[in-house]
């Protein structure tokens, strides 16, 4: 479904990611993790083209995202492409101004050319899967941090993406609410969501995810199912790092 060859990610004459490939297949679930500075953002950013790629291919479903188009069939490229890969981020970026369903209504009625009726319709599907259905007239100030990353992962659900990029999205909460966030994920990865997660939640890798990456310096050092890389990693940056988070 996803699929990096050779990604390199250059600012300046800092070079943030140095020839990655990586693959996600449909339905599959990766964790990427690694220290901070490693390039796990940039490495999603440009999996979506917030960041344009330096170098190297990102393919998704198919279609190559980083295409040499220019202008206006560059923005339409890009504006498809963010449809099909919905980003959550640490920082829930709710429309504050908007209500929770509004959140949840406006990128399916806009972009996808649903109906009021419809785009509610799926909305409420959505806000009784993360166990927010009363919560569907609050507005986001109103919510907890719990309550709003929860909020925010049933909007991107709503585009129905063939793919999810979490970047960190507990990594802001206060521990309590870090649960509710993470069983929703668990959800999700039952239903076999193709997902690619940054986390520096080991235990919450090892147990929801198929595949973990460990990536350092923008390059990746090791990876292998979650439990063999946790338990029995075979380079020593993984190591040193897996000592510290672990
Ligand atoms: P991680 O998410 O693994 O912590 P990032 O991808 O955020 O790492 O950052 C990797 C490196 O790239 C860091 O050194 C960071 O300072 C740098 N970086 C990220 N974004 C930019 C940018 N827009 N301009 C310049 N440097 C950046
Ligand atoms: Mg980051």
């Amino acid at each position: 479904m996803v699929e990096l060859k050779g990604l390199r990610k250059v600012f300046g004459r800092l070079e943030v990611l140095r020839g990655i490939d990586m693959s996600v297949d449909k339905g599959q679930i990766l964790s990427l993790i690694g220290p901070s500075g490693s390039g796990k953002s940039t490495l999603l950013r440009s999996v979506n083209l917030l960041e344009t790629p330096t170098g190297g291919e990102v393919w998704l479903d198919g279609t190559r995202v980083n295409a040499d188009l220019k202008g206006l069939a560059y923005e339409r490229h890009v504006n498809g492409l963010r449809r099909e890969m919905q980003m959550v981020f640490q920082q829930f970026n709710l429309f504050p101004h908007l209500t929770v369903m509004q959140n949840l209504t406006i990128g399916p009625m806009k972009l996808l050319g649903l109906s009021k009726a419809e785009a509610e319709a799926r909305g409420e599907e959505l806000l009784c899967k993360v166990g927010l259905a009363e919560k569907a007239l609050a507005y986001p100030a109103r919510l907890s941090g719990g309550q709003k990353q929860r909020v925010a992962i049933a909007r991107a659900l709503a585009m129905r993406p063939k793919v999810m990029l979490f970047d960190e999205v507990t990594s802001a909460l206060d521990p309590e609410l870090v649960d509710e966030v993470n069983a929703v994920m668990k959800d999700l990865a039952a239903e076999h969501i193709t997902m690619l997660i940054v986390t520096h939640e080991m235990r919450f890798a090892a147990e929801v995810t198929d595949w973990a990456v460990f990536m350092d310096e923008g390059m990746v050092v090791e990876e292998g199912p979650p439990d063999r890389l946790f338990s029995d990693p075979e380079h020593p940056r993984t190591r040193s790092f897996l000592r510290k988070h672990l």
